[in-house]
């Protein structure tokens, strides 16, 4: 029964969110929200540890689709980083400031990039293509997300300065134009650096919250040095090229694990 403590524990911790917002918000859509999202991850992590060879993928599916096109599409809630921005400035806690400090900002400090690995929709479409291992070095060129932050903020606070009018239509087309480009380009550099995973690693702006938090993560990967033959699997299978069997918090690639267990799986000692 012990090992199922995880999913028990994230069932436990997203209905708590659930009833204090639906609660104190008094709007019952917190309840059902944090209530799908939490079983859906519980779920997940009870076929993991079942060993359920596309557990991870039915997460990403069930929470990434329901973001995207129920909260995004058919609400009309723009959870993109603008989204962020928009609600922040207008002094609103709800919809994307909630989103982000519950799954970005936050909620990393308790399960890392889990955010990454099971729930993002721009990411459960990229794990369809075929470079779920990077097949080339990674690259120098991380910086380019920090251009995409400072462009998000820039946009929404240049709508604030100018007045303009009808933001929240502005907002919705701009969900929509910027996941259609973030699909094209992350499809396009996962082909064209062999990885799947290469709008992750340079140019997602939502790292530059995501990466300092799960720094100070609590849910990690470790190595059981004792146990480790140092055959190097786990790092030629890991798609974030992490230094898994360093466990220092400054092991190379360290804020980049998405919590996807293939160096665990993969592991012929049981040493992750
Ligand atoms: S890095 Fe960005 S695009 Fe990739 S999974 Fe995380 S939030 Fe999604
Ligand atoms: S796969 Fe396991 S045994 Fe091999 S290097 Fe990694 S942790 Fe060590
Ligand atoms: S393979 Fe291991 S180290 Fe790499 S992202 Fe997945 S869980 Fe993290």
């Amino acid at each position: 029964m012990k090992k199922y403590l995880p999913p028990i524990t994230m069932l436990v911790i997203f209905e708590a969110v659930a009833i204090t917002l639906w609660l104190t918000k008094d709007n019952i859509f917190y309840l059902f929200n944090f209530s799908y999202i939490g079983i859906s991850i519980s779920l997940g992590l009870f076929l993991l540890i079942r060993k359920y060879k596309y557990a991870r993928r039915i997460v990403q599916l069930l929470v990434g689709s329901y973001m995207l096109i129920y909260l995004g599409l058919i609400k009309g809630e723009n959870m993109q980083i603008e989204g962020f921005w928009y609600y922040l400035f207008t002094g609103v806690f709800e919809a994307a400031t909630i989103h982000y400090a519950v799954a970005k900002i936050f909620g990393p400090l308790i399960f890392g990039r889990g955010w990454c690995g099971y729930a993002c929709w721009t990411a459960m479409v990229l794990d369809f293509l075929p470079y779920k291992v990077p097949k080339e070095p990674r690259k120098k060129i991380g910086w380019i997300r920090y251009i995409m932050f400072a462009l998000s903020v820039v946009f929404v606070g240049a709508l604030f300065l100018t007045h303009v009018g009808n933001l929240e239509r502005i907002m919705f087309w701009a969900f929509l134009i910027g996941n259609i480009a973030y699909y094209a380009i992350g499809i396009a550099l996962a082909f064209i650096f062999k990885d799947n995973r290469a709008f992750c690693k340079y140019i997602c702006p939502i790292t530059v919250f995501l990466k300092p938090m799960s720094y100070f993560a609590i849910t990690r990967v470790k190595c059981d040095k004792d146990k480790c033959i140092g055959c190097g699997k786990c790092e030629r299978v890991c798609p974030m090229n992490v230094k898994i069997t360093d466990n220092s918090r400054k092991r190379e690639n360290g804020t980049e694990c998405i919590l996807c267990f293939e160096c665990v799986k993969n592991c012929p000692k049981d040493a992750l």
